[in-house]
């Protein structure tokens, strides 16, 4: 039977920690300031958002919420995130993602400042992941590091493979492996015989969208399970892209959906929003 690593747990630690570091901060006059932009009416950025703002008000971290309206044009969007890249006490901003299909989500990303983009999604943060510098790295997949390291589970040399390659999981993800010198295989919708490729996963990520799409037939014996799925079921559950029950007999590690990947997302934006005060 798997040991289960508990992100609630280290998600908790690393708050704790930050939150040391926040009071340091005030306690010298700076108070770290964040921006959340939101556009359109999405219930599920709703939760996210307010998942963020909760986690900053607890480590004393202030927070301006923007709330764009459906409607709203590219040059509105730009002009708003150009007015909190001038604004100093602003250290992050964060554009919630999905927004509406009329405006290029890549451009607004371009135009957050790299020095305030605590989402990692910058194309200057994307490159210096890339070349392995220092930069602000996407939530997620810097949560899933965070969890190799606290339970000290070896990368280096490791077969790593990841399902998915999403800019904001799959492909981050990838980076962070190798910058640790994992053997990093990539896996999409056209890859063929996935199987094949996941059964020779010694560390094994789920970023798929799937719910329990990684079955125990695709997992190595022994291998660790990073399991990035959020699936709303129709029961209002939640399930992770892994076929939790069943893995768990055959690998060594396996993150639980939920309690797992999620709670490391909001505690690494914490982590960078204190990282964009410091810098
Ligand atoms: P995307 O939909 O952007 O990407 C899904 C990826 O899975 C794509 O690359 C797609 O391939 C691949 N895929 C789909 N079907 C298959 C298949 N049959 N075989 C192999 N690969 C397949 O999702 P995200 O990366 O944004 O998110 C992935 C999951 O992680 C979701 O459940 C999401 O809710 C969750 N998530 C969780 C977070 C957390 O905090 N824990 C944060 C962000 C996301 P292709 O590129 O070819 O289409």
């Amino acid at each position: 039977m798997a040991q289960i690593i508990n992100g609630k747990e280290v998600a908790m630690n690393v708050r704790k920690s930050l939150k040391t570091e926040v009071d340091l901060l005030r306690a010298n006059g700076i108070i770290p300031k964040f921006a959340v932009i939101m556009v359109g009416d999405n219930s599920a950025s709703k939760i996210y958002i307010k998942n963020k703002t909760n986690a900053c008000n607890e480590l004393g971290i202030e927070c301006e919420e923007y709330i764009l309206s459906e409607t709203t044009n590219m040059e509105e969007l730009l002009d708003l995130i150009n007015s909190l890249n001038k604004r100093n006490e602003i250290s992050g901003i964060l554009l919630q993602s999905p927004i509406p299909k009329h405006l290029d989500i890549d451009k607004a990303f371009k135009a957050i400042s790299p020095s305030k983009d605590v989402d990692g999604f910058n194309p200057e943060n994307v490159g210096k992941l890339c070349l392995n510098q220092d930069c602000f790295i996407s939530c997620t997949p810097n949560g899933v590091m965070k969890l190799l390291e606290e339970y000290k589970i070896d990368i280096e040399g490791k077969n790593a493979v990841v399902i998915g390659r999403s800019n904001i999981v799959g492909k981050p993800m990838l980076q962070c492996l190798l910058n640790k010198n994992a053997t990093v295989t990539i896996c999409h919708s056209k890859t063929k015989n996935l199987t094949e490729i996941t059964k020779k996963a010694d560390i094994l990520v789920a970023a798929i969208g799937k719910p329990n799409f990684v079955t125990k037939d695709m997992v190595k014996e022994d291998a660790v399970v990073i399991d990035v799925g959020i699936n709303r079921m129709e029961d209002g559950s939640i399930c992770g892209d892994v076929d939790f029950k069943n893995v768990s007999d055959v690998c060594s590690y396996i993150t639980p959906v939920p309690g797992g990947v999620g709670p490391m997302t909001v505690a690494m934006l914490m982590s960078n929003i204190v990282k964009a005060v410091k810098n």
